[in-house]
């Protein structure tokens, strides 16, 4: 096995969930028999940003907000490679809001981990697009990630998990993994994961989480249905974990990639062929 990064040491606060989010995919990635030499974990800014310091990986830190678009290019230029991104919530939903739309609706083979904890924990405290209750704006209702999912068609994976339940949550972390990896598309796991310093949400959400797992009603294939209760509960100020929707559709590497060899397998005789072909790609896009 070829050794990639020295780990690092985390740099989190005692007791912030983080921790629990970095255990979940390092367990994922060895229940599924992913090797470190085979996978990239990229990273956006935030304290979340610095998982990819300590698993191992390849890692790469990417500005802010833009974590997915580089995932996406790393998982299209090389097919083979196990791509997990990761980032907090005001990474990922706010100044990355546009890209997770996008990505979600492209329906790219990688997993993306987002770390809620309602807050800006980096910059000491500011309110994020996931806050209950936004100091400045109480009025305002929170951003619910699992109900935008659900609300795109073309999404495959969508599931909640949270810090205080690591069984659960690491189940969750393997089912998306397995999902990028087999072909299916994007998993997207938000994890919700307390920040201790900023915003001590553990005494809440222990209280406010309702397990769609445990539900023998919800029914996690049907986006409709799924749509409606969680529509429901979040309108109740309940956040609901577990595997929330897991459905079908193809991939972006499906619809982009399928004529064309993996990068490993060209061959200078082919690269005529994969210029033409891409641009081909550029010109579809209008570029
Ligand atoms: Fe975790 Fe908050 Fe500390 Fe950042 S400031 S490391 S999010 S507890
Ligand atoms: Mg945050």
């Amino acid at each position: 096995m070829t050794q990639t990064y020295q780990k690092a040491k985390p740099i989190w606060c005692a007791g912030c969930g983080h921790f629990g989010v970095q255990g979940a995919i390092q367990y994922a990635m060895a229940a599924a028999d992913v090797s470190l030499h085979e996978t990239l974990l990229l990273a956006g800014i935030g304290c979340s940003g610095t998982v990819q310091n300590n698993v191992g990986a390849y890692g790469y830190h990417a500005m802010h907000g833009r974590v997915l678009p580089t995932a996406i290019g790393a998982s299209l230029a090389n097919p083979d490679l196990t791509v997990i991104a990761a980032g907090g919530d005001g990474d990922g939903y706010a100044i990355g809001g546009g890209h997770l739309m996008h990505s979600l609706k492209r329906n790219p083979n990688l997993l993306y981990v987002v770390m809620n904890n309602g807050v800006y924990g980096l910059t000491k405290g500011q309110d994020s697009p996931t806050r209950a209750i936004p100091r400045a704006a109480p009025e305002e209702d929170p951003l619910d990630a699992m109900l935008l999912g659900l609300a795109i068609k073309s999404t495959t994976f969508l599931a909640r998990g949270i810090t205080t339940r690591s069984d659960q949550l690491n189940e969750l972390m393997l089912k998306g993994l397995q999902h990028a990896r087999s072909g299916r598309g994007m998993a997207l796991v938000e994890v919700l994961s307390p920040c201790v310093t900023y915003n001590d949400t553990y005494p809440d959400w222990m209280h406010k989480v309702h397990d769609v797992d445990a539900d023998p009603d919800y029914r996690n294939s049907d986006r409709g249905a799924a749509f409606m209760r969680v529509l429901e509960l979040v309108q109740e100020s309940v956040l609901p974990i577990g595997l929330i929707y897991h459905g079908s559709h193809p991939s972006l590497q499906d619809a982009l990639l399928r004529d064309v060899p993996p990068a490993k397998a060209l061959d200078p005789g082919r690269s005529e062929q994969t210029r033409q072909y891409y641009e081909g790609v550029l010109e579809a896009y209008g570029v």
